[in-house]
């Protein structure tokens, strides 16, 4: 019934277990898991009192939570603050002189910054800020790549109480003004450039397009990377000519557990995005602990993440996780190809990382290169490597640890942009069976249910519902206070995450893929109603519908259809200009690989195109129950 029943009987067939190595087993932060599951489940109150009380808090907690769906809080009462958790409680430590974060990119020089410089950092940034009048609960747009200064001005709204929303520096000008309108942002902070490829890549014209007309942007605070570049209006400032002259230290503001942190924008089935909100409190207890009892990083552990400040992952386990567990980082700005595919391993191998992160359209990358550009690189400090954003497929996941980590372990971890935080993982203390992501966190309960609610057993598929809110997870969808509560389904009974899974018999759970129109293009969610209304803007475009296909690397391909008006006539410049189009407006990642010109696209009775069609056709495959399609 799921539509992935392949791939179920295929789970249900495998025997394939990997084994933690003796040293990860015993390095295992958490020995025993179901022993910690339990402690949850037995008492979640002294549980959730526990996980908060490594934070700072400037006054205690109420009590750990007040649930009214679809509204819940948690730790209410507390007063507390993101970056003095990651800052000052960790110098208060004794962290101050560690290094916080190695820089690299293929531009620029290598960089690293203690605890305490960060704090020298963030605190002028935050000092700027306020000059400029933006405190508590103004929206601050951050259009900048994975670097320092993103990180700074990140950790500097937060410190302020100031919201930040991060565009991924690659979505295209439409986007980020799509984005800026719905938050009504006062300040946009951004970088004229990112480096790619040895590429440069202007981002400043995609912002200066973005802000166009928009009057409710007071400012524009510029990054400058390359000297050619020109302020224009008034409106438009040197960022470090700002931040330079401002004094080192910046009180954090005092916040409540529930003030909004940031809004992070997803895509979702309607063509709009979601404006997904965090809060302070919740979101760092959740992240403190999963850092360290899942991703199992202390202090002791050299972190890097190859996601970006753009995606959650850059949120949770890049800018906030592996300084509020004091541990190093290390970033990079740039693809993990280029200048060559060793520069990965160099990069393990230069700063000893122990644990790392990265999606499992990166490990096909690295597949498809071959074991040989791993071989001269000392990997032996790799202790766990985990992967998310897409399902994992067994191949790439056994591939991976037979050939990437010497001595450690490889874990799949299932979250989404709503929830920051994973909700399923193969902890680096239980086997690993490939195609399953693993086991719940603590606080997480999930069933499998089909369309009426009814919960389905080990071994059958259905849509993914967790039972009960998180304290990491989401509060809001910004200015959609409807669209939010439809998460919450009383029918389907919980939260409804839009996912496909299965479990088996011994506890673990396979997510399948989605069950909306949701493509993942990389890891990357990309809403087909958002790549339909870009083609549709285009003038010669009177209908369009999009699918995703399979594709060997990207896990998912975009591939459009469009009905073209009247007088105008099909040929390959017009579909090269279309996915060009695509590009502009929403970027590199949302372009399709293929667009095609059809008379009409196939449709129900009722109206509704009908893209399963639209796929079987493509894929060459059964088109199923077509009773429904008009004549
Ligand atoms: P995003 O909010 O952009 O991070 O995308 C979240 C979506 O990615 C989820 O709802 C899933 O559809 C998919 N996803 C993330 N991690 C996994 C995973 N480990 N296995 C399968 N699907 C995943």
């Amino acid at each position: 019934m799921s539509g992935h029943d392949d791939v179920i009987e295929k789970l249900a067939r495998s025997t394939v277990r990997l084994q933690p190595p003796k040293r990860v087993r015993d390095a295992a932060k958490v020995q025993d898991y179901d022993g910690w599951y339990e402690s949850w489940e037995a008492d979640p109150d002294a549980f959730w009192k526990d996980a908060a009380e490594s934070l700072h808090w400037f006054e205690p907690w109420l009590r750990t939570s007040e649930i009214a769906l679809p509204q819940h809080q948690w730790f209410v009462g507390g007063k507390t603050n993101l970056s003095y958790n990651c800052l000052e409680r960790n110098i208060e430590r004794g962290l101050g002189d560690k290094v916080a974060l190695h820089y690299e990119s293929e531009h620029d020089p290598s960089r690293a910054f203690t605890y305490r410089e960060v704090l020298t950092e963030v605190s002028r940034i935050a000092c700027a800020l306020r000059s400029l009048g933006v405190g508590k609960g103004d929206r601050v747009v951050i259009y900048m790549p994975l670097g320092p200064m993103g990180i700074f001005v990140m950790q500097a709204c937060a410190r302020i109480g100031a919201i930040h929303s991060v565009v991924y520096a690659g979505m295209g000008a439409g986007a980020l003004r799509q984005r800026i309108e719905d938050c009504g942002a006062r300040v946009v902070v951004c970088s004229d450039a990112t480096y790619r490829r040895g590429k440069t890549v202007n981002l400043k014209s995609i912002v200066d397009d973005a802000v166009a007309g928009l009057d409710g942007v007071e400012h524009v605070l510029v990054h400058k990377r390359e000297s050619a570049t020109v302020l224009q209006s008034n409106r438009e400032v040197d960022l470090e000519a700002l931040v330079s002259p401002q004094p080192d230290e910046c009180e954090a503001e005092v916040l409540d557990a529930e003030d909004v942190a940031f809004i992070l924008y997803t895509s979702g089935t309607t063509g709009k995005p979601k404006g997904v909100v965090h809060v302070h409190g919740g979101f760092a207890v959740g992240v403190h602990l999963l850092m360290r009892n899942y991703f199992d990083t202390g202090e002791e552990d050299v972190w890097w993440s190859t996601s970006d400040i753009g995606w959650i992952v850059g949120h949770a386990y890049i800018c906030y996780g592996p300084m509020l567990v004091g541990c190093t980082q290390v970033i990079r700005e740039g693809t993990p190809d280029y200048p060559d595919s060793s520069v990965v391993w160099q990069t393990v191998a230069k700063h000893g990382v122990t644990t790392m992160f990265t999606a499992p359209t990166t490990v096909r990358m690295f597949m498809r290169m071959g074991a040989e550009s791993l071989e001269p690189h000392d990997r032996s400090s790799l202790r766990m490597f985990y992967c998310a954003g897409e399902p994992f497929n067994p191949e790439a996941w056994t591939w991976a640890q037979e050939n990437i980590v010497e001595d450690g372990f490889v874990a799949d971890n299932y979250w989404q942009t709503e929830i920051a935080s994973p909700m399923l993982g193969t902890f680096a203390c239980m086997d690993a069976k490939p195609g399953f992501v693993g086991k719940p966190m603590p606080g997480v309960r999930l069933k499998v249910v089909d369309h009426e609610g009814e919960s389905m057993d080990a071994g059958e598929g259905g849509a993914l519902v967790m039972e009960q809110p998180v304290p990491w997870m989401m509060r809001s969808v910004w200015n959609d206070p409807d669209r939010y509560a439809s998460y919450w389904n009383r029918q389907l009974g919980g939260y409804v995450t839009g996912d496909i899974a299965v479990r088996d018999g011994e506890g673990y759970w396979a997510v399948l893929g989605r069950s909306d129109d949701v493509l993942n293009v990389s890891g990357h969610r990309i809403g087909t109603a958002d790549v339909e209304s870009a083609l549709i803007e285009h003038d010669a475009v009177v209908e369009a519908a999009v699918i995703g296909i399979p594709d060997e690397l990207k896990g998912e391909a975009i591939k459009g259809f469009v009905v073209l008006h009247q007088g105008r006539h099909g040929s390959a410049d017009l579909e090269a200009e279309l996915k060009h189009h695509v590009r502009h407006v929403l970027g590199p990642i949302a372009q399709p690989a293929g667009v095609s010109i059809l008379d009409s696209l196939p449709k129900t009775r009722s109206g509704k195109i009908m893209r399963r069609l639209l796929k079987a056709r493509e894929l060459g495959l059964d088109e199923g129950d077509t009773s429904t399609l008009e004549d």
